[in-house]
């Protein structure tokens, strides 16, 4: 069995999984990752941690891939726990895979890169995406899988959507995998899918800061560590998109289910009140947003997320949200691994 990896093409996928991650419109927080196969081996990113670190820190971990690829086939829900198909031997800091090392190892090329690319997820939460998407990427071997949960159901639906010579995926409701033979390929296609699906942002005024500061004075909220998280908040397309619920897994991870928009007049204890709780970030329409003051800082990455993906969505489309049963299943779901991640972040 193969397990020794390209040394070179492991420092090449370590920078371009760095430059993903110094990226927002690319990734956010602990999401996306990145993988390079060697042989049966799998070396791919680990739970919780950041692709911003490649360089600087240990990310990836080694996984046994043809019995995870069996356990997919069986839909046996131990492809729910790819820690069980890390491989001790190569994994001295017992680093836990990521819960979507699946998407990884059904696809065959050696590069893979899963992004959570704002172009790509504006694009993945309109209910047309299928078409447009066929519209862009003429000349391009892609397929679409409609949203399931990350980890073994997402597998499935991939398994299901994969042909033959295909290397780009498109997500529903969740982003992007791009595959090729070598990281200089696979990084090409990334920017070439990209820029093909990329659309302008609506522009808005800026921010009412003097506003925002009175609302958090003394509320327990602060501002979002980016400033381009406010857009949510000045466009009022974005603001109703992002009030209608929740479009993305991370979203709901992170933020909880949808978003709160504070009504005419209303101060964070009014929200609160109004509520029966402190929600993670409050949208304040015409001024801005305000963040929990011990919100993480995947928190505020997803938070301006929101800003950037609901910017470009086409305010005449359709769209899909994630339904209650979805939204259950991700706050309710995997305790060990996603949880880990949230507080990995934090
Ligand atoms: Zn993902």
């Amino acid at each position: 069995m193969a397990t020794t990896v390209d040394a070179q093409e492991l420092a090449a996928l370590r920078a371009l999984s760095a430059a993903i991650g110094a990226d927002p419109h690319l990734t956010q927080a602990a999401g996306g990752n990145t993988s390079l196969k060697a042989g049966d081996t799998l070396w791919i990113k680990a739970s919780g941690k950041w692709l911003k670190d490649a360089l600087t820190d240990d990310i990836m971990v080694p996984v046994a891939m043809g019995p995870l690829i069996e356990a997919v086939e069986r839909r046996d829900p131990s492809a729910d726990k790819p820690q069980a198909f890390a491989i001790d031997a190569l994994n001295p800091r017992g680093l836990r895979p990521s819960i979507e090392t699946t998407v990884h190892a059904l696809m065959p090329q050696r590069v893979v890169l899963h992004v959570h690319c704002v172009e790509t997820i504006s694009l993945a939460v309109q209910a047309d995406c299928e078409a447009e998407a066929g519209r862009r990427l003429q000349g391009i071997a892609w397929a679409y899988v409609p949203y399931r949960r990350p980890g073994l159901p997402l597998a499935q639906g991939i398994a299901e959507r994969l042909r033959p010579g295909v290397d780009v995926l498109i997500l529903g409701n969740h982003g992007l995998v791009v595959a090729a033979e070598t990281v200089a390929e696979a990084e090409r296609l990334l920017h070439r899918v990209r820029s093909l699906l990329a659309r302008p942002a609506r522009q808005t005024a800026a921010p009412d800061i003097a506003a925002l500061t009175t609302l958090a004075s003394g509320g327990g909220y602060r501002l979002p560590a980016d400033v381009e998280a406010h857009a949510v908040a000045l466009d009022p397309d974005s603001c109703r998109i992002a009030e209608a619920g929740s479009l993305y897994p991370d979203h709901v991870i992170f933020l909880g289910r949808g978003s709160v928009v504070a009504r005419p007049g209303e101060q964070v204890a009014d929200v609160a009140a109004r509520l029966g709780a402190n929600p993670v970030a409050i949208l304040f329409p015409g001024a801005g947003v305000l963040m929990r003051g011990d919100a993480s800082s995947g928190a505020d990455a997803m938070q301006r997320c929101l800003a950037d993906v609901t910017a470009r969505v086409d305010i005449a489309a359709r769209l899909n949200y994630l339904t209650a049963a979805e939204n259950d299943e991700l706050v309710n779901w995997d305790a060990e691994q996603y949880r880990q991640k949230l507080n990995a972040a934090g």
